[in-house]
């Protein structure tokens, strides 16, 4: 057997794992057609991402956390309104009682983060550029056949293999498990700019009639925005010069941050949901978007990948890797916390999206009583700065601080 572990996809989430899993020793290798420092590497570009509290404890477990800090931008409020209707609901880190509700942090910053810390683990083999082109499971081993760029192939067996290689998986069709999709018809529109007045470190959530649009606090007094637009609408606005852009940008969030200005690069990407319909085969489990793509509107993603790390990596450390039980014991943890998040940002994406009368009532009382009660705010705010549930043992560690 060359590896215990193999993980298809080194992404923020493979990376991740491999960072993790370092602590136990094993011999694992990543495989990954795309280098890091590639425009087109789908993980590590110039998104913002929205790290809850729950990364945060996990990414200090791991020793990463001051690094990844010196770069991120803490986020104490988070501020929510619905155009065309009056008033909005927040959530405030002092009620809260923690220090930030979360950290913003740039994807490719991230990335190198994660690749330094990836240089320095032993017994890790990165294959890159290299993709895996089919897999075979059996009780006794996952064998995984992988394309060098060179064009030449090699098999490789392992005791457990991961797909971490994102909500388009391969590898998880080559593994026999199905996925269900649902396109939105709708794009985020991505990138940074410069507000009049400062965002005082909160993030801003405005639901538009065209999809979410969410300003996040970055360095340099810079918000990067998250815009979703119905597809339709894609192509004219990604279109639009600097200036058309901004002015449209600009009447869907209002001025509330005064003149928006000073466009950086624009990025757009579709926007699905996605679900694998089971989280393991013999020999083979799916984590991060290879079992779940979400809507981005409640950042939650990659958090919510990262408790697959986190929990897969519990599951590694009580269980030996040829135990069937290990595989079950990950599934069954990790269906509710998944099921919960894809049903909630769905649902969310649903009730924002519609413009009848009777929703948009519905949404107005929904956000009255989200402001007026402090438990149900308490209880939001857990489920967003991902600290709801059973926690898995690389997150408790910091537990005791708070
Ligand atoms: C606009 C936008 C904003 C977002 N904002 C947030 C946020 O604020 N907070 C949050 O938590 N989440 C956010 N997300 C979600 C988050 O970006 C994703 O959940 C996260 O990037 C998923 O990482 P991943 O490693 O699972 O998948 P990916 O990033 O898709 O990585 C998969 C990797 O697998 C590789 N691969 C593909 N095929 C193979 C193969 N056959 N063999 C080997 N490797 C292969 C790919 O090259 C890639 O590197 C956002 C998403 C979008 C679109």
């Amino acid at each position: 057997m060359k590896y215990d572990i193999i993980i298809a996809g080194g992404g923020m989430i493979g990376s991740s794992l491999a960072l993790a899993l370092a602590p136990l020793c094993l011999r694992v290798a990543i495989v990954e057609p795309i280098p890091r420092t590639s425009a087109a590497q789908p993980s590590f570009d110039d998104r913002s991402t929205v790290l809850s509290r729950s990364t945060q404890r996990m990414y200090e477990a791991m020793g990463l956390w001051d690094d990844i800090l010196e770069a991120a931008t803490p986020v104490t409020r988070i501020h929510i309104s619905d155009q065309g209707r009056f008033g909005f609901s927040h959530i405030d880190a002092a009620e809260q009682k923690v220090e930030a509700l979360g950290y913003v942090v740039i994807n490719r910053v991230l990335g190198s983060v994660l690749q330094s810390a990836l240089s320095e683990v032993p017994n890790l083999d990165i294959l890159c550029p290299a993709e895996i082109t089919a897999a075979q499971l059996t009780p006794d081993a996952a064998l995984a056949t992988v394309r060098h760029a060179d064009g030449t192939s090699e098999e490789l067996t392992c005791r457990l293999l991961v797909a971490a290689d994102g909500a388009r998986s391969s590898v998880r069709d080559m593994i026999g498990i199905s996925a269900n999709h649902v396109a939105y018809e709708q794009r985020a529109i991505v990138g940074n700019l410069l507000p009049e007045k400062s965002l005082h470190n909160c993030a801003y959530e405005r639901f538009t009639k065209n999809g979410p649009l969410a300003m996040l606090p970055i360095a340099d007094g810079r918000a990067g925005f998250v815009w979703t637009v119905a597809d339709r609408d894609a192509e004219r606005i990604l279109a639009l010069d600097d200036d058309s852009f901004i002015a449209e940008l600009q009447d869907a969030f209002g001025y509330r941050l005064g003149a928006l200005s000073r466009l950086g690069t624009r990025a757009s990407y579709p926007l699905h949901l996605s679900k694998a319909i089971r989280l393991a085969a013999t020999r083979a489990v799916l984590i991060g978007n290879a079992a779940h793509g979400l809507h981005p509107v409640a950042a939650q993603g990659f958090n919510l990948g990262l408790r697959d790390v986190a929990a897969l990596c519990d599951c590694i450390a009580d269980f030996d890797l040829d135990d069937p039980e290990l595989l079950q014991r990950y599934a069954d943890w990790r269906k509710d916390d998944q099921s919960k998040l894809v049903g909630f940002t769905d649902g969310l994406v649903r009730l924002f999206s519609s413009n009848k009368r009777a929703t948009r009532t519905l949404r107005s009382i929904g956000m009255l009583g989200f402001d007026m009660l402090p438990g149900v705010r308490s209880l939001f705010a857990k489920h967003t700065m991902g600290l709801a549930g059973r926690l898995p043992r690389l997150h408790a560690a910091f537990h005791c601080h708070e």
